[in-house]
């Protein structure tokens, strides 16, 4: 029984993590959080009240069991909290850094309506890193069930998808462009936010469940996604190829030397090492003085790797006001306390030309905020006669991405009019056999998104495969409180056997 508090009796403050100091940060790549230590985790962990009506688990986009974690935490069972976490979340350490948890179980935690609300996000990063240090995994014994499944990309979504498919007894195997598997979480959030090791670690706990990558794979030229249900003999297919076709302005100046995309930049230096050139054989020529269009989290990524990279100086250029900033609150004050000069209200109208076909500036205008548009924010509309210039010899563009369109040239998929991959409610595609979630399906979303579409995805090919075993293969007094084993709903217990 969780103990009875109030909101009196809690700890007030919520517990600070320590972080490297800004001026040193902003000249290497090491994690700027540290995570807490046992210590700051308990004390934290005695200021979540238990509510019973648990509005947290609801805010959560694959409701973990949050306030069950947390009382684990307290009683200092942490492979009991790192269990509950891992029944509906793969990848704790991961989440824990990444998930904008103040839009989602942070905020509408109870105690948040008078204090800060409880750290869940750090919580779970401290859960998820116990595990990888101590080793901890929850591997079954999965007998096969015979079936094959092919998983397109291996972001989040991928990777959900294809631990769920490999825990049903299904030999899965992941094919991916790029020479190593991880999606964004590798190819474009830094290491400064999530490192590479993190994400290895989880990648290693899916090799362990038999999942096989293909790895510099790219589905659609070497092979079309109706191949692998015929001439490869898959018997399912996922989809989850993300959104990372990049979108520019189409303003004057664009093909000049010093534009390029926020992915290009970010994909040079994380995935390929261009951080670390000439070790590393990746060119990527920093800018000393450079503009990045757009404020979501990819715009911050990019501001602070230009300025690891050794630019003197970066400004965020963006035509809304700091309120409607699609980053995340924690990244925003991240990039001002590393300095980086923010242009609010501020809309480029063109790339200015040295003379020699490179950047020499840009031309911006001052706008104010109108009505709220579709989306609901308020309008950016431009000031009359508000234009200047700002001195930058690299322009960065950060404003959201689109599908990439291989996969819809090369195959019968039906996409909607922006070319993503269109699905039902069970995330089914128009060829019989492959489903796709992530930001292929929904348009550029959030890391635990695409996940629980990856796993909605799994919940339905296991359906649709029939994955049914006759014997009952775990008993309902083995597997805790949480309904679940090793993730598996019991609902869905007869789709494999799974033993400890
Ligand atoms: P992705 O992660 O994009 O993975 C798709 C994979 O498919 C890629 O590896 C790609 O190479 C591969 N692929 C594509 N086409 C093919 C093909 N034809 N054949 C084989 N492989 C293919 N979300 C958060 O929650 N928090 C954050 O802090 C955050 N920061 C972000 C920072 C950046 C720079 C970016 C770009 C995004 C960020 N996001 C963040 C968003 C989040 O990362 C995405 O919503 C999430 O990764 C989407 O997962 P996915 O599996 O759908 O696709
Ligand atoms: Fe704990 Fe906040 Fe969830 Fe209530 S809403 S159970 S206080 S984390």
């Amino acid at each position: 029984m969780p103990p009875k508090k109030t909101i009196r009796t809690i700890p007030q403050e919520r517990t600070p993590m320590q972080a490297q100091d800004p001026q040193v940060r902003a000249t290497n790549f090491a994690e700027v959080a540290c995570g807490y230590t046992l210590e700051e985790a308990l004390r934290e962990a005695e200021r979540c009240l238990f509510c019973p009506d648990e509005p947290c688990v609801r805010g959560c986009p694959v409701e973990i069991d949050i306030p069950g974690f947390i009382l684990d935490i307290t009683e200092k069972n942490f492979h009991g909290a790192y269990d509950k976490i891992t029944d509906t979340n793969l990848l704790p350490a991961i989440c824990g850094r990444v998930c904008p948890q103040e839009t989602q179980c942070e905020g509408v935690c109870t105690i948040a309506d008078t204090l800060e609300p409880v750290a869940i996000g750090r919580l779970e990063r401290f859960v998820g890193d116990m595990a990888i240090a101590e080793g901890w995994e929850s591997a079954p014994y999965i007998e096969p069930s015979g079936f094959r499944v092919a998983i397109v990309g291996s972001g989040p979504a991928g990777m959900a998808c294809a631990a769920d498919m490999a825990k049903a007894g299904c030999e899965v195997t992941v094919y991916e462009v790029f020479h190593e598997p991880g999606g964004v979480l590798k190819y474009g959030i830094p290491d400064f936010r999530l490192p590479n090791d993190v994400i290895d670690a989880e990648i290693e706990k899916l090799r362990q469940l038999g999942i096989r990558f293909e790895c510099n794979t790219l589905v659609g030229r070497l092979f079309t996604v109706e191949d692998l249900l015929t001439e490869m003999g898959f018997h399912a297919v996922f989809i989850g190829t993300g959104a990372g076709y990049p979108t520019f302005m189409g303003i004057p100046g664009e093909s000049l030397a010093g534009v390029l995309s926020a992915n290009e930049l970010l994909t040079r230096c994380n995935l390929m090492r261009a951080r670390d050139f000439p070790a590393y054989d990746t060119p990527l020529q920093p800018g000393r003085r450079v503009a990045v269009i757009g404020a979501g989290n990819t715009a911050m990524d990019a501001m602070r790797v230009c300025l690891r990279l050794g630019a003197e100086t970066v400004f965020c250029v963006y035509r809304r006001t700091r309120t409607e900033a699609p980053a995340r609150v924690e990244e925003v004050h991240h990039a001002e306390e590393e300095g980086i000069e923010f242009h609010w209200l501020t809309n480029p109208v063109e790339i200015l030309d040295d003379g020699e076909n490179s950047v020499r500036g840009l031309r911006c205008q001052r706008m104010e905020l109108g009505e709220p548009d579709e989306s609901g924010r308020r309008r950016p509309v431009p000031v009359p006669g508000s234009e200047f210039e700002i001195d930058v010899d690299m322009v960065v563009y950060a404003i959201g991405t689109n599908a990439n369109p291989i996969l819809g040239q090369t195959s019968s998929l039906r996409l909607n009019e922006r070319g993503y991959i269109v699905t039902d409610g069970s995330l089914a595609t128009s060829i019989a056999g492959v489903w796709a979630g992530g930001d292929i399906v929904t348009g550029a979303a959030t890391v635990i998104e695409a996940m629980g579409a990856g796993r909605q995805a799994a919940a339905e090919m296991k359906a649709y495969l029939g994955l049914r075993d006759s014997e009952v293969v775990y008993l309902p007094e083995r597997t805790g409180s949480t309904g679940k084993r090793f993730g598996i709903d019991l609902s869905e217990h007869n789709h494999v056997r799974v033993t400890a």
